[in-house]
């Protein structure tokens, strides 16, 4: 057993193998799992999250790991958290692939951590947001979620930032592919990288375009920004971190950071009692109820939505 608060004063005080020890309580769903949150609860709020989605090779890993130069340079102490929705490993091995990471991992200010979030009941939906808690309450001043590998969880990683970063670079018929994916919904800043190549500026002036279509935007309204860099030779980055900061000003100017946190947290609230009555619908399952609801299904007695009805007073009654 851990001792969860003087493990959580390790991490509020900067140890990195403290911050490091939490997330893997939280990914294995340790039975310590809701002292850990409990402890945590009041320490988080402060940090900005900020997401990074994009097709895969569009430079999301170089311009997370160019975005912590430009917050190290700032003094800011920098989370990292990498989800891997296509994945369900999690660990050293991703990272290890990372290398531009690497020029990091010995900052003691900068927290990295990889994250796989399939192939666990409930899609270990619940996990990173509470990796993102563990950052916060550990002091980073900023958390970087970047979707690593493809997914259909892109939107919903997205979901869980203050300000979504969305990227594309030129001659990867990005413009089309991200309206196709409803990414034009969800960006806050655009990120049109590898500028140092041809159609870059096409890039922007379509992207520009199409954010264009949308709705009249009222007067205070946020619009986003385009923002052109060279992850990988840190240009650009400065105007990046400048867009990012506007934005955050932006939200606390209009209640909407507020607003976006009560939406993820009643998310979060809802996927763990999601998750929770799954796993006692199975437990259910092991003395044979849920069984028997289906065979009466199966014979026409009991129609799905009557023996779903009776399988929730069956785990209201029981809990
Ligand atoms: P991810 O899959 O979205 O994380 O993309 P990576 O960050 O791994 O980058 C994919 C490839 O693009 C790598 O070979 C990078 O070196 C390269 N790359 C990243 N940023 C730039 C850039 O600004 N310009 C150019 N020319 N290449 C870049």
């Amino acid at each position: 057993m851990v001792d969860v608060p003087e493990l959580v004063a390790a991490a509020r005080s900067g140890r990195p193998r403290a911050v490091a020890r939490l997330i893997s309580l939280v990914e294995s769903a340790s039975p310590q799992l809701r002292e850990v949150m409990a402890a945590l609860a009041p320490h988080t709020g402060r940090a900005q999250v900020i997401g990074l989605t994009g097709s895969p090779g569009v430079g999301k890993s170089t311009s997370t790991s160019a975005l912590v130069t430009a917050y190290r340079k700032r003094g800011k102490r920098v989370g990292v958290l990498a989800v891997d929705p296509s994945s369900p490993f999690s660990g050293g091995a991703l990272l290890g692939d990372r290398v531009r990471m690497q020029e990091h991992a010995t900052d003691p200010e900068v927290y990295i951590r990889s994250m796989a979030t399939r192939g666990h009941l409930g899609g270990l939906a619940w996990a990173a947001p509470q990796a993102i808690r563990v950052l916060d309450a550990a002091g980073c001043d900023v958390v970087l979620v970047e979707t690593v590998g493809v997914g259909q969880s892109e939107v919903e990683i997205a979901g869980q930032a203050d300000t979504s970063v969305v990227l594309l670079a030129p001659g990867m018929g990005d413009g089309i592919q991200a309206a196709k994916a409803g990414i034009l919904e969800i960006g806050d800043v655009y990120v049109v990288n590898k500028a140092d190549r041809d159609g870059a500026d096409a890039t922007a002036r379509e992207l520009n375009h199409m954010l264009g279509l949308g709705e009249a935007r009222q007067p205070g309204d946020w619009r986003p920004p385009i923002v052109k860099t060279v992850a990988a030779r840190q240009e650009g980055v400065d105007e990046l971190v400048e867009a990012l900061e506007k934005h955050r000003a932006w939200m606390d100017e209009h209640g909407v950071l507020a607003e976006r946190r009560r939406a993820r947290a009643a998310r979060e609230v809802e996927t763990i009692a999601v998750t929770a009555l799954r796993e006692r619908i199975g437990d259910l399952g092991g003395d044979e109820r849920l069984g028997a609801l289906a065979h009466r299904v199966v014979e026409g007695e009991l129609d799905p939505y009557a023996a779903a009805d009776q399988l929730l007073a069956a785990l209201t009654g029981r809990y």
